[in-house]
């Protein structure tokens, strides 16, 4: 199986940490989906089952002027024709304006999307629940995955979640 991945998210939340971390091919694609020649292509992880490819999504940050708009339709295409959507937000901090400017671009969205909960080595279990609420009460992923970039906890469950949806 192979299908491709979108992580959005807003700044420093770990999305280049995760990447560097899971992505071992920078390229050499062997998909022949149509999207790889139009987005940029990330990296390749390739597991016993299947091989996911992550693909960058530019102009899903706020618009500050007028090309913004443009960006951000370009963004929702994108997001559109991605297998999997994974939103990576921060257990440490509570949802804020920027991860809800990214909620509402996902609405209407039939690609499934993952609640990537990142950096749970600096958290206390128990404060988790209520950080997980605050997202899910306002859309309805498809899974909510809680890990640590950093560390690798929870990543190859994450990997074998993904490749249920490709
Ligand atoms: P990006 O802007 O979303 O690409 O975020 P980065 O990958 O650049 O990470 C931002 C900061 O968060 C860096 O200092 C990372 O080392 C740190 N970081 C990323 N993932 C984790 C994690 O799982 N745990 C901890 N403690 N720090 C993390
Ligand atoms: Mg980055």
């Amino acid at each position: 199986k192979s299908g491709f991945i979108s992580i959005i998210g807003r700044p420093n939340v770990g999305k280049s940490t995760f990447l560097n971390r899971v992505v071992g091919q920078k390229i050499a694609i062997m998909s022949d989906k149509p999207q790889t020649t139009r987005n940029k292509v990330q990296g390749v992880v390739t597991t016993d089952e299947s091989q996911l490819i992550f693909i960058d999504t530019p102009g899903i940050h706020k618009p500050k002027h007028k090309l913004g708009d443009f960006m951000v339709k370009s963004a929702r295409n994108t997001l559109k024709e991605v297998d999997v959507i994974m939103f990576m937000v921060n257990a440490n901090e509570p949802i804020g304006g920027g991860d809800r400017f990214i909620i509402d671009l996902l609405e209407n969205t039939k690609t499934p999307v993952f609640l990537i909960i990142n950096k749970i080595d600096l958290v206390h279990p128990d404060d988790l629940l209520a950080t997980i609420t605050s997202y899910t009460e306002v859309y309805d992923f498809a899974e909510v995955v809680p890990l640590s970039a950093l560390n690798g906890n929870n990543v190859e469950r994450l990997m074998e979640t993904l490749t249920k949806y490709l």
